[in-house]
């Protein structure tokens, strides 16, 4: 047996890489000190992983920015409005793609980015055309083939499928479907290939995980078609063909007739589908499969138990030289290296040894395979301690709260259910809030300026008390509540200074949760993210937000909004325990969170949000599965929505959403107001509301916040006016598109102060 992975962080475990590329845009640092540092984490991870006892190691996994734009680049699908660059040094070209290119003449955007299919991880989304041509552009594969060969490691490239790569690609024309460009596309990877096969690869890893994704038929004969055509040109090379993230599904029988080397299985998202190949007549005994054990995804540690169970059951159809046991997925999605942390308040030692990050992860995995082998002793010790640790999880006191597991399990429908219906909900809380017609509010943060930063960042280190820190947060709350005071916004927010981010601050109030100090993961090109370890049954000993939401409302007899994270989005940014159903994690949230709605209501807070922009980011890839997920994400919502009175008005926010296949859903979760991201689109994501007959309230976004751009008065009006004319007038709220955390006070000031113009100017007009 053989151990391999899929791909490994590229961050740096220190976020070198983020360093030194945000260095490079400031023009701090110049091109051959990036490259240096490239090499150094390339370098770093190759003879770590070897070390570890990785013997079929990945290349072409590293990234100056993101996995499918160097496709893009390997490819030369360059959309057009770069073409002046193409000339120039490749990697600014690169650059520019990825981030746009505002200096001297040029004036371009950055191609959009969307989800990596249910990660955090963003990605660059290929533009096609009609015309569209391809070209052995950048050499980046071959050449990184060669600087792991140079420190005496022969690797397995990695590239990402052609029908993948198509799949995720973005048709910037409505006349042609992007998959005919495979006739094109497919010679440049031979192309490609041919150039590997030059260099004596004798593995390529090719990442096909649209075959997670419910394909039709086409798609599925171009999978066939494409590997049937390599195996042609090249019989000779080994090809590893990598799905994860969810099942083959539908696709395993067009996956087990291809004449591939290897196929990889991700055996932690779909645990029955060795069972499913291996009974399979369409299962060619020849073909290696690799076993995806080791959670590519979350950061626990494995269950070799289980995992070798997994391993004896493959050995009794296979030879060991067919079998390759590896992570489910790359390594990407993981944090770095536990061995870093050391702060026992964040992590308490108790919960880490339950831990396993990147680096811990090569080592389970080369521990696996030695308990496989026939020097299964020396492995031992190991087993046992990984019993150990994973049998104390399952009994840990720290983890089991007998009360919290009750109250789920007591749950019953009048807790997901408001005392009456929208319309009645609607008359009283008119009575009782007194608002205009196009109420004025924000989504709930104002600028997190540097001064706001560096107080919590004092407040850490000791240099500032807890007393002098909340005088501090208290004086830019007040400051805020006169400011939209003074400009006449008719439903006030207190501006969220108090906090660090929106899940990571409930993480921190709530039982349940623990953090680590250097876990980053990639979210997007340089920006990481440390999403807080969720191990425990959640309970919340004290509330978490009235102590200044109560603050705000006493300065002012205007409402102030009370402002919270909703279950689902808590969940959803997390990494998640694994030993219990999702659903059941989420309603111990959900529950959580109404207990502090329900305190809210008492502190004589009047109006509640709760923000959920996570929800569609939660939908499972393939899509017989949505409708279980969106039923208990929509019923946790509603559990934390559903303890006040009639009168108490709860509204919930989205951002970054497609509203179209899920809106009855989003109707559904039965808000009394619904704020959405609209201004970028033109208004065109309110289309699914309107379609729909959206019953409730809603503010569709008319001031993109992402950009320090001021919206005039006119522009405002103009898009309020086209909600107007599709939407019930008393039904509409006026907002920007989302919180106001990023911008500076000069814009967000102008920008607030004419969307009250406009939404008067509105009044006026009815
Ligand atoms: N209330 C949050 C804020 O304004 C909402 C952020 C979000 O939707 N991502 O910052
Ligand atoms: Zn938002």
């Amino acid at each position: 047996m053989k151990t391999t992975i899929l791909g490994y962080p590229r961050i740096g475990n220190q976020r070198q890489l983020k360093k030194i590329c945000e260095s490079y845009w400031a023009e701090k640092t110049d091109k051959n000190t990036l490259l240096d540092v490239g090499r150094s984490i390339k370098k770093d991870n190759w003879i770590l992983q070897k070390e570890s006892g990785i013997d079929l190691i990945p290349s072409n996994d590293f990234s100056f920015y993101d996995q499918v734009l160097d496709t893009c680049l390997t490819f030369g699908c360059i959309p057009k409005r770069y073409n002046n660059l193409k000339q120039g040094d490749k990697l600014d070209l690169y650059f520019a793609m990825a981030r746009g290119l505002q200096k001297n003449d040029h004036d371009l955007t950055a191609m959009e980015m969307t989800k990596w299919f249910d990660t955090n991880y963003h990605y660059i989304v290929p533009e096609f055309e009609k015309e569209q041509t391809f070209e052995f552009f950048s050499s980046k594969i071959v050449d990184e083939y060669k600087e792991a060969l140079a420190l005496g490691i022969k690797t397995k490239p990695v590239l990402i499928g052609p029908v993948t790569f198509l799949l995720l690609g973005k048709e910037k024309e409505s006349n042609f479907n992007k998959i005919d460009l495979l006739d094109r596309l497919l010679p440049v990877y031979c192309e490609v290939i041919n150039a590997l096969v030059d260099l004596d690869v004798e593995y390529i890893q090719f990442d096909e995980p649209c075959l997670a994704l419910n394909l039709n038929n086409a798609e599925r004969e171009a999978i066939t078609y494409v590997y049937e055509k390599l195996h042609a040109e090249f019989p000779n090379l080994k090809v590893f063909l990598a799905n994860y993230f969810d099942c083959y599904g539908e696709n395993l029988e067009t996956a087990l007739k291809l004449p591939v080397d290897t196929l990889h299985l991700d055996l932690v998202r779909c645990t029955s589908q060795l069972d499913d190949i291996l009974e399979s007549k369409l299962f060619n005994p020849k073909t290696k499969l690799s076993l995806g054990l080791v959670d590519g995804r979350n950061i626990w540690k494995n269950n070799f138990e289980a995992s070798l169970n997994f391993i004896s059951k493959a050995s009794q159809k296979l030879i060991p030289e067919n079998i390759w046991i590896s992570s489910s997925c790359s390594l990407l999605h993981s944090p770095h290296d536990l061995d870093l942390e050391h702060n026992e308040t964040n992590l308490p030692a108790e919960v880490k040894q339950w831990l396993a990050f990147a680096k811990q992860k090569l080592e389970e995995i080369a521990t696996l395979k030695g308990l496989s082998s026939n020097y299964k002793a020396e492995y031992l010790t190991l087993f046992e301690e990984n019993k150990l640790a994973n049998l104390k999880r399952s009994t840990s006191s720290l983890i089991h709260n007998q009360a919290v597991k009750s109250r789920v399990g007591s749950l019953n429908d009048t807790h997901s259910q408001r005392k009456s219906n929208f319309t009645n909900r609607q008359q009283e809380q008119k009575k009782v809030l007194n608002l205009p017609l196009f109420p004025t509010t924000t989504i709930g943060s104002f600028p997190q300026t540097k001064d706001v930063r560096s107080w919590r960042l004092q407040l850490k280190k000791g240099t500032l008390s807890q007393k002098e820190y909340d005088a501090l947060i208290a004086k830019e709350t007040e400051k805020t509540i006169r400011f939209q005071e003074e400009i006449g916004i008719d439903v006030l927010v207190h501006g969220e200074y108090e906090r660090n981010d929106m899940v990571e601050y409930f993480g921190e109030k709530l039982n349940g949760f623990a953090f680590s100090s250097f876990g980053w993961v990639q979210s997007y090109g340089t920006r990481c993210v440390k999403p807080p370890i969720l191990f425990g049954d959640v309970s919340r000993e004290h509330p978490m937000t009235v102590k200044w939401s109560k603050y705000a409302q006493s300065l002012t007899e205007l409402p102030v909004k009370g402002m919270l994270t909703g279950p689902v989005t808590i969940l959803q940014w997390s990494f998640v325990r694994n030993d219990q159903p999702r659903v059941i994690t989420c309603n111990q949230i959900a529950l959580a969170i109404r207990d502090e709605v329900i305190d809210l209501e008492q502190n004589g807070i009047h109006i509640i949000q709760i923000d959920e922009p996570a929800i569609r980011e939660g939908l499972p890839l393939r899509k017989e599965e949505w409708k279980n997920y969106l039923n208990w994400a929509v019923k946790a919502f509603r559990i934390s929505a559903s303890g006040v009175k009639d009168t108490t008005q709860i509204h919930t926010h989205m951002c970054y959403s497609e509203f179209n296949d899920i809106i009855e859903n989003i109707a559904n979760m039965d808000a009394d107001v619904i704020t959405i991201e609209t201004s970028r689109s033109e208004m065109e994501l309110l289309d699914a509301f309107v379609d729909f007959k959206y019953p409730n309230e809603i503010g569709p976004g008319v001031y993109d916040i992402h950009s320090p751009r001021i919206p005039s008065v006119e522009e405002i009006e103009h898009l309020l006016i086209k909600a107007k004319n599709v939407l019930p007038k008393e039904h509409i709220w006026v907002n920007p598109d989302c919180g106001l955390k990023t911008r500076d006070w000069p814009e967000t000031k102008t920008a607030l102060i004419n969307l009250v113009k406009a939404a008067k100017k509105l009044r006026t007009e009815v």
